[in-house]
């Protein structure tokens, strides 16, 4: 049984070019780019080469790029390596109710410990609202940290105007703070990632989202940002991330990158068109289904449908079970019980109790009888579901 992969906002397959650089790069390069000898200078040379590359996809200078283990890397140097940083006397964060938990759990953490973090509220499709945020801002606030596009519902949030709020700020305030940081985990393929054109300070970038290896990462520090590593060790990164540069990794992720910006406006048509196929499909078919977010400010490639009084993580191993992967929840909270926070932020919680939500995400590898293919077993299922939890309600 041939499967269908729909869950490329979890992680993507890897390009075969990314593939290529990967392979190459460990067969010929194994020195330790911090190495004075020829084999050190030979990986540091493919390594900065690297470097640029990741900076040209996203219109950066070379230094402001620092390569982490990924995304979840990215966002906690991103938070604590501000908050650490900032020399404000007591230093206050705003974060929106729907990120992910890589920077929710940071901002708790940092709440616990007793700093003020305030969360800003969004709308039923999942948009935070920049008036919201203007009266939010204080002279103590050192970062606000909003994501380009969400990982569960895909709402894409309006990142230049916020960019443009927040500079009005630091005008009024007189100071260079707060700073921009957003999660650009899930919007590689799709958005546009130029920092200079949305404007932001800091800005997180996957590898394993963009079809590229996995444990590899970035993170956009534009020059002049102060930041502290969060761990200790030696000068690498520019200070900003000690370790050894997985060298490698590094190149298949430059090369996933400028393919995926390259390819980004003709995939993004073709996604969403099978997106909104999927969408009409489901809809029509199923009873009591709808839309989570709203299509229309959305990543091209994510479907997010709540089925009234289906319980998600049953429809997710029967789709397993008939060869369609799908997620019910971001991937790093599947083993939590209870409908998501990105549900519960959006207001979204079924009558029954039960939201039943399940995200559809596209990919590459998605084609057109696939969508058809997914919608009738979705329909068979969640009929079948509903009458199970009838027939075992009578008992
Ligand atoms: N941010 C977003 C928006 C994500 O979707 C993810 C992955 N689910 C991450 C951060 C974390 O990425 P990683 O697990 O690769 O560190």
């Amino acid at each position: 049984m041939k499967r269908i992969y729909l869950d490329n906002a979890s992680s993507t397959p890897v390009s075969a070019l990314a593939q290529k650089a990967v392979t190459e790069t460990s067969k010929k390069f194994h020195g330790n780019p911090s190495g004075i000898h020829k084999e050190g200078r030979s990986a540091r040379a493919v390594l900065e080469a690297a470097r640029a590359s990741v900076a040209e996809s996203v219109s950066a200078r070379h230094d402001e790029i620092v390569f982490t283990s990924g995304a979840t890397e990215a966002n906690n140097l991103a938070i604590s390596g501000v908050v650490r940083a900032c020399g404000i006397a007591k230093p206050r964060i705003i974060v929106s109710a729907i990120e992910h938990a890589s920077v929710i759990e940071i901002a708790r953490t940092f709440e616990s410990a007793g700093m003020q973090v305030d969360y800003l509220h969004v709308d039923s499709r999942g948009l935070i609202d920049t008036k919201e945020l203007r009266k939010l801002i204080t002279r103590e606030t050192a970062l606000v940290s909003i994501m380009y596009a969400n990982n569960e519902i895909g709402t894409i949030e309006p990142i230049a105007d916020i960019a443009k709020e927040i500079r009005h700020a630091r005008k009024m305030n007189g100071s260079s703070y707060p700073y921009f940081h957003t999660d650009a985990a899930q919007a590689g393929n799709y958005l546009d990632i130029n920092v200079l054109r949305i404007g932001v300070d800091l800005m997180t970038l996957s590898s394993a989202k963009t079809y590229g290896p996995r444990g590899i990462g970035a993170l956009f520090v534009k020059r002049g940002v102060n930041l502290l590593s969060q761990m200790y060790g030696g000068e690498h990164e520019g200070g900003r991330r000690p370790g050894t540069e997985a060298v490698a990794l590094v190149c298949g992720f430059a090369e996933a990158l400028h393919e995926a910006q390259k390819m980004s406006a003709k995939e993004g048509k073709r996604v969403q068109k099978l997106r909104d196929a999927l969408a009409i499909k489901i809809i029509k078919k199923v009873s009591s289904a709808s839309v989570n977010g709203s299509l229309e400010h959305s990543l091209p490639n994510i479907l997010n449908i709540s089925f009234e009084g289906v319980e998600s993580e049953a429809l997710v191993l029967y789709l397993d079970a008939v060869g369609v992967a799908v997620s019910g929840k971001s991937s790093c909270k599947s083993y939590e019980g209870g409908p998501s926070h990105v549900i519960l932020a959006i207001g979204k919680v079924g009558e029954s109790g039960q939201a039943g939500s399940i995200r559809f995400s596209l990919g590459r590898g998605t084609k057109s009888k696939d969508i058809t293919h997914v919608a009738n077993e979705v329909t068979r299922l969640t009929l079948f579901l509903r009458e199970s939890q009838v027939q075992s309600d009578a008992v």
